[in-house]
């Protein structure tokens, strides 16, 4: 059961949008870190498909809803609806985070700030370092410009042929020329060419939904001797909290990190953005994340 002190007349309404959002740990966190810092808001969840998205951003606007969170499907189509776009989320082309700015509606992108930030609290500077980076969606287009950004010097992107694919070629180019990033999009299916990439870097990370639950058998990786020892390997999935490429890596000896603490630091970057205050991540860990990392 979540914790939601009063509700008056001057609370503040934030929330998820996204369809299925029932299951999401948001609104524990949000609630919560409100109540205990004393802020009048309260976080709700609502199942949002895109078709319904337009309808109800609209009316969320003439509510004067402080701001929202945004998940699958709605991520993208987002984008086209607030007045404002973040230099990130433009870049990013996905938006999770909304902040009515005295009636601007500007959307973020904080799930890449969330993952560096949960590289650092796993104890790894990745500044100057390698990347190679599976996917090419929303969660990895995330990474990709937030590493970019913060200093990683190669990455090397590894996605299928699929929708994203433009887009990520439009992110690389961007990248190479707006950062000190050097960045390749290769296409997935040669395991010697990922092999290769994999043997130069420092950090391996898998942003694809390949071995979340309920398919846990998925890994991108074949090979378990694809994996050095030493080697730093983070899954942005945290259900199964470990899954198959986590395991593979761990036999193999490498430094291993699940999506857990992206989850949380993405939240305490939205909760930033909407109170200009700290989310009190050690107390929120404490309660819904440690038993699971
Ligand atoms: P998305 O935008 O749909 O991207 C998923 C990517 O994985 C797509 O490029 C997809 O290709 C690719 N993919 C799927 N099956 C594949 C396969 N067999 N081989 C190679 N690539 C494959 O989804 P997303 O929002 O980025 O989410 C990706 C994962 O990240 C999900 O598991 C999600 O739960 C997780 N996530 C975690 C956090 C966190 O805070 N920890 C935040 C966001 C997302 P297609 O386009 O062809 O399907």
């Amino acid at each position: 059961m979540g914790c939601i002190h009063e509700i008056t007349g001057h609370t503040k309404l934030t929330g998820l949008l996204g369809s299925p959002v029932a299951h999401s740990i948001s609104p524990l966190m949000h609630n919560e870190s409100f109540k205990m810092l004393g802020l009048d808001y309260v976080y709700l969840c609502f199942d949002v498909p895109e078709d319904n998205l337009e309808t109800v951003f609209n009316g969320l606007k003439k509510l004067n809803i402080a701001g929202f969170n945004c998940t699958m499907p709605d991520k993208t189509r987002i984008c086209q609806l607030v007045d404002e776009l973040s230099p990130a989320a433009s870049m990013i082309g996905a938006v999770n985070t909304v902040v009515n700015d005295n009636g601007k509606f500007i959307g973020h992108n904080t799930d890449g700030i969330g993952y560096m930030q949960s590289v650092k609290d796993a104890g790894y500077d990745i500044t100057g370092s390698t990347m190679t980076l599976l996917g090419a969606g929303g969660a990895a287009s995330s990474i990709f410009v937030q590493a970019a950004l913060d200093g990683v010097k190669n990455i090397n992107i590894f996605s299928i042929k699929d929708r994203f694919w433009e887009k990520a070629e439009r992110m690389v180019e961007a990248v190479n020329k707006n950062t000190d990033c050097t960045a390749r999009l290769m296409e997935l299916g040669d395991d010697a060419l990922l092999a290769d990439s994999i043997a130069d870097s420092q950090i391996l990370t898998n942003a694809t939904s390949v071995g979340m639950a309920p398919n846990v058998d998925g890994c991108i990786v074949s090979d378990n001797s694809m994996l050095p020892e030493g080697l730093i390997v983070s899954d942005v999935i945290y259900n199964p909290m470990e899954t198959k490429l986590l395991k593979m890596a761990k036999e193999r000896g490498c430094k291993t990190f699940n999506g857990m603490y992206m989850l949380l630091y993405q939240g305490a970057e939205a909760f930033k953005i909407w109170t200009g205050r700290e989310m009190p991540v050690e107390h929120i860990k404490k309660l819904y994340f440690n038993k699971n990392q």
